[in-house]
C-alpha cells in the first residue's frame, strides 16, 4: 500500500520562503545524479552525503538549515555508521534530463532501521514525505516489502532532492539503491528463491533431526534442532522476513527478537557443542568456560527484553563471538588429540565464521555486493546445518564402530580369559591326575609292602589269608577245584645252627625264589606263612595237578645245592597237599589244616617228599 504523504501542506506559507532560499543554495552545491531510462539499478551509496542531526527536530527545515560544509560524503557503496544513538541526515540529488518521466523505486535494504523519514523536494519546491521504519506496523509501509521500498516518480527535466533522516538503535547502514521496478522485482525473485532455499534447507534439517531425536532419544539432536530453529529465526528477523510474515504488528518485539533469537541460538549452539564434542569427558577443563557462555546467553536472552536494543545486541554478538572462538579452540584441540568427529564439526563452524566474515567484508565495502556475499550468513549457516548433520552421522558411526570394537575386544578378552582358565584348569587337572597317580602308586606300593614278605619277596601271611578266603568263596560259588600246598624246609633249624641265621635267611630266599619260578599262573598264590614254611594256593587245580607241581618244586629245591664257604649245602623240602574237588570234596576251610596233616606225614615218612592228604591215612594224626 502506498502511503505518500504530501508534506507540502504541512509547511506553513511563512516558512516557505527561507525554505526555497536554502533549497536553491543546496541545489548549487550538491552534485546531482543523472538518471537515464536505461539504468535498471543505481547504487546511491557512493556520493551519499550525511551529517549527524544537530537536534532532535526531525523536520526538513533542520536538514535544510545545516551548513554545506558540515555534510560529509560517503565513498563506499554501503555506508555503515555502525551503532549510534544519534539521528543522521542523508541527502542525494536525482536529475532526470530526459523528456519522459521516470518511475523508480528507492530501496533501503536494511530492514532493522527503526525510524526513517524521507523527504523529496523538486525544483519547484514541492515536498513529499514518507514515514517508514520497523517501529511502525508493517502494513503502514508504502510498499509491502521486507526492505524499505519507496516508489518515486522523477518527472521529465525534474531535479529531485532526497533527504533521509534515520534514527535507529540498530547499526546504521545505508545500502541505498534506485531501481527500475522490473529489475528490482527480478532481483527480489532471486533473493526470495535463495531465502526459500535457505529456510527450506533449515526446515528440512529441523524436521529430519527432530524425527531422529524422537527415534534415537539422543539429546544431541534436540539441541541441534533448537540451535537451527533459533539461528534461522534470527536470520528471518534480521532480514525482515519475520516482521513481514510472522509478527507484522509486533514492533517492539521485532527489535528485541534479533538479540533474543541470537542469544538463544548461542545457548543451544554451545549446548550442542558441549554434548557433541563430549567436552565433559574429553576436555573437562574447558567445559566450565563454555557452560558459563550458556549462562551468559540465558542472561543475554532475558536482558534483551529490558535493555535498549543497542546494548542487548552488542551483548549477544559479544557472547556469540566468544562462544564460537571457544568452541573452535576446543574442537581444534580435540581434533589434534585424535578425536575424529571434531573434524567435520570444525568445518561446519568454520562455514559460519567465513559466512560472517564475508558478510562483514561486504558491509564494509571490501567485497562487492553479490547475491552470494549478501547472503553469506545464510549460506554459512545452511552449510553449517548440513555439515553438522553429517558430523552427527559421522559421530554416530564412529561411536558405533568404537562400540563394536569394544565389544570385539571384550569378547576377545573374555575368550582369552576362558582360554587361560581352561589352561589353568588343564594344568590343575594334570597335576591332580599326576598326584592321584603318584598316590595310587604309593598306595599300591604300600599295599604291596603290607602284603609282601620282607625277607623273601613272596606274599605274606596276611595276603595269603585274604586270598584264601576269596578263593574259598569262589570255589563254593562255582564248584571248582582248589588245592593247597604247604611247604616246609627240612631240618632248617640245623642249617641255622650250623651256618648261622644269615645263611639261613639266604637259604630261605633261595628256596622262595626257586618255588616262585614254578608258579606261572596269575591266579596261583605263593606266600610265606611261617618261619620256614610256604604255602601255595592253586585255584582250579586238581589233586593230581597239585602233586605234579609239588613234585617239580621239591625236586628243584633238592637240586639246588648252594655253595657256602667252599661247601655245598643240601636243602630239601617236604610238601603236604590238600585238595578239594567235586569227586572228592573236602571242607574248604579245613584245607590248610589238612595240608598240615599231609605235611606231617611227609616229614614222618622221611622228609624231602610230597604227600597228599588222604582221610583214611591222615585222619587223627597230629
Ligand atoms: P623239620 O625238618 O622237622 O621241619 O625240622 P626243623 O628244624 O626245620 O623244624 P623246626 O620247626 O624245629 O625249626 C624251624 C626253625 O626255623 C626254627 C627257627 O630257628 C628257624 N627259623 C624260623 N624262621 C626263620 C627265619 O626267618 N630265618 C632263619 N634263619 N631261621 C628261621
Ligand atoms: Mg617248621
Ligand atoms: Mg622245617
Amino acid at each position: 500500500m502506498l502511503l505518500p504523504v504530501l508534506f507540502f501542506c504541512r509547511i506553513g506559507i511563512k516558512r516557505l520562503l527561507p525554505c526555497v532560499w536554502l533549497l536553491a543554495a543546496g541545489l548549487l552545491q550538491a552534485q546531482s545524479i543523472t538518471l537515464t531510462a536505461e539504468q535498471s539499478r543505481l547504487n546511491l551509496g557512493n556520493g551519499l552525503q550525511y551529517v549527524e542531526a544537530p537536534n532532535a527536530d526531525g523536520s526538513l527545515d533542520t536538514a535544510l538549515a545545516i551548513a554545506a560544509q558540515h555534510w560529509k560524503t560517503s565513498d563506499t557503496h554501503n555506508l555503515n555508521l555502525s551503532y549510534t544513538d544519534r539521528p543522521y541526515w542523508f541527502r542525494t540529488t536525482l536529475h532526470n534530463p530526459g523528456t519522459r518521466p521516470l518511475l523508480r523505486q528507492l530501496e533501503l535494504a536494511y530492514p532493522v532501521l527503526d525510524y526513517i523519514e524521507l523527504y523529496s523536494i523538486n525544483q519547484h519546491g514541492q515536498v513529499r514525505h514518507w514515514l517508514l521504519g520497523d517501529k511502525y506496523p508493517f502494513k503502514q509501509r508504502p510498499y509491502l516489502h521486507r526492505n524499505f521500498v519507496i516508489p518515486l516518480e522523477i518527472g521529465a527535466g525534474e531535479t529531485l532532492r532526497l533527504y533521509l533522516r534515520v534514527h535507529t538503535s540498530s547499526a546504521l547502514q545505508m545500502p541505498l539503491h534506485l531501481w527500475q521496478a522490473e529489475a528490482r522485482e527480478a532481483h527480489d525473485q532471486q533473493q526470495l528463491l535463495l531465502q526459500g532455499v535457505y529456510f527450506g534447507t533449515m526446515l528440512v534439517m529441523l524436521i529430519y533431526n527432530l524425527i531422529l531425536f524422537f527415534g534415537i532419544r539422543d539429546w544431541n539432536y534436540l539441541l541441534y534442532v533448537l540451535w537451527i530453529t533459533f539461528i534461522a529465526g534470527f536470520l528471518a528477523s534480521f532480514n525482515g522476513l519475520a516482521f513481514q510474515y510472522i509478527w507484522p504488528e509486533a514492533t517492539t518485539w521485532n527489535d528485541q527478537s534479533i538479540a533474543v533469537l541470537l542469544s538463544l541460538a548461542n545457548v543451544f549452539g554451545v549446548g550442542f557443542s558441549i554434548a557433541f564434542l563430549q567436552l565433559r569427558r574429553n576436555l573437562p577443563r574447558a567445559t566450565p568456560a563454555l557452560q558459563s557462555m550458556i549462562v551468559l546467553g540465558l542472561i543475554a536472552t532475558l536482558v534483551a527484553l529490558w535493555l535498549p536494543y543497542q546494548l542487548a545486541i552488542k551483548f549477544a554478538i559479544f557472547n556469540a563471538v566468544i562462544s564460537i572462538l571457544l568452541i573452535m579452540a576446543a574442537a581444534i584441540h580435540l581434533w589434534s588429540a585424535g578425536f575424529r568427529p571434531a573434524r567435520l564439526f570444525i568445518l561446519s563452524w568454520s562455514s559460519v565464521l567465513i559466512g560472517g566474515v564475508i558478510l562483514a567484508m561486504n558491509k564494509f565495502g571490501l567485497l562487492p555486493s553479490t547475491l552470494f556475499t549478501e547472503h553469506a550468513a545464510q549460506v554459512g549457516s545452511a552449510l553449517e546445518a548440513v555439515l553438522l548433520s553429517l558430523a552427527m552421522v559421522d559421530r554416530f558411526n564412529s561411536e558405533r564402530k568404537s562400540k563394536e570394537r569394544a565389544k570385539v575386544d571384550l569378547l576377545r578378552a573374555q575368550q582369552d580369559l576362558l582360554d587361560s582358565q581352561r589352561k589353568q584348569n588343564e594344568i590343575l587337572e594334570n597335576r591332580v591326575h599326576e598326584r592321584t597317580r603318584e598316590l595310587e602308586q604309593a598306595n599300591q606300593k604300600l599295599q604291596e609292602m603290607s602284603s609282601t614278605d620282607a625277607l623273601t619277596g613272596t606274599r605274606n601271611r596276611r595276603y595269603f589269608d585274604q586270598a584264601y578266603a576269596k578263593e574259598l568263596k569262589r570255589m563254593q560259588r562255582d564248584g571248582t577245584d582248589l588245592s593247597l600246598l604247604l611247604l616246609d624246609i627240612d631240618h632248617f633249624k640245623r642249617i641255622n645252627d650250623t651256618w648261622g641265621h644269615q645263611i639261613g635267611d639266604e637259604c630261605l630266599r633261595l628256596v622262595a625264589q626257586t618255588i616262585g619260578q614254578h608258579i606261572r599262573r596269575d591266579s596261583d598264590t605263593l606266600a610265606r606263612v611261617g618261619g620256614e614254611e610256604f604255602c601255595i594256593l592253586l585255584p582250579n587245580t586238581s589233586a593230581a595237578g597239585a602233586i605234579f607241581l609239588g613234585e617239580t618244586i621239591r625236586s628243584a629245591v633238592a637240586a639246588l645245592s648252594p655253595e657256602i664257604n667252599g661247601q655245598h649245602l643240601s636243602i630239601t623240602i617236604s610238601i603236604g597237599i590238600a585238595s578239594s574237588s567235586q569227586q572228592l570234596p573236602m571242607p574248604p576251610e579245613q584245607l590248610l589244616n589238612l595240608a598240615d596233616k599231609a605235611l606231617y606225614r611227609a616229614k614222618k615218612l622221611g622228609r624231602n617228599r610230597v604227600a597228599l592228604f588222604e582221610p583214611e591215612r591222615d585222619q587223627g594224626s597230629a
